[in-house]
């Protein structure tokens, strides 16, 4: 028996979600007709709305951020150091150790030829200009310990070659092939201390 349309439409829906398969989605389908209240379904649909409407790269470091200049980018009591990481979810592992007082700068990927992405498909441009305009210090390197996290770390190096500034890499701890994102508290403090000159 096919289902009615409207149940086959919502499970295509839940589909669209990575690691959500056809099993899962006609759960969470049937759940949402059968267990959810009207006001819920309307607030979830309202904020599935309201993410793609308000959220935005912050205009000076790429994070997001419903303003346009984000709340770290925003305090001027920030020490001028940047790391450097590939997204969101990085800058707020970072936070959470309470252990770095700079700003940052979100590249939004990682250099990767094999798909086709190359420098300039990332947030590199603007990263000299903020090195010049916020009189950056020092420069940590946090891409993750993979292949392109490596190529992209290794591109920052030579594009800031020349220049009186303090270029370093963290690693020290991190397993090799591992995400920034996955990786604990402590583990990342041990990594930002440890991190080697470029
Ligand atoms: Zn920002």
């Amino acid at each position: 028996m096919k289902y009615p349309k409207a149940l086959e439409k919502l499970i295509e829906s839940f589909q669209i979600y990575p690691g959500i398969g056809p099993k899962t989605a006609e759960r969470l389908a049937f759940f949402t007709f059968l267990k959810m209240k009207d006001e819920d379904v309307i607030s979830f649909s309202k904020n599935l709305l309201r993410l793609k409407n308000e959220l935005k790269y912050c205009s000076e470091c790429g994070v997001l951020t419903d303003e346009d200049k984000c709340e770290i980018c925003s305090d001027s009591s920030r020490e001028r150091r940047l790391i450097i990481v590939e997204g969101t979810k990085d800058v707020n592992v970072f936070e959470k150790t309470g252990q770095f007082f700079g700003r940052y700068h979100v590249l939004n990927g990682l250099i990767s030829p094999l798909n086709g992405v190359g420098p300039e498909d990332i947030n590199l441009q603007s990263l000299l200009k903020r090195v010049e305009n916020e009189k950056i210090e020092e420069i940590i390197v946090a891409t993750s310990a993979t292949i392109e996290g490596e190529m992209t770390a290794l591109y920052i190096k030579n594009l800031l070659e020349n220049r009186s500034i303090k270029v370093s890499r963290i690693g020290y701890g991190l397993p090799a092939g591992g995400d920034i994102e996955y990786a604990d508290e402590i583990t990342l403090i041990k990594a930002l201390e440890g991190r080697k000159e470029m």
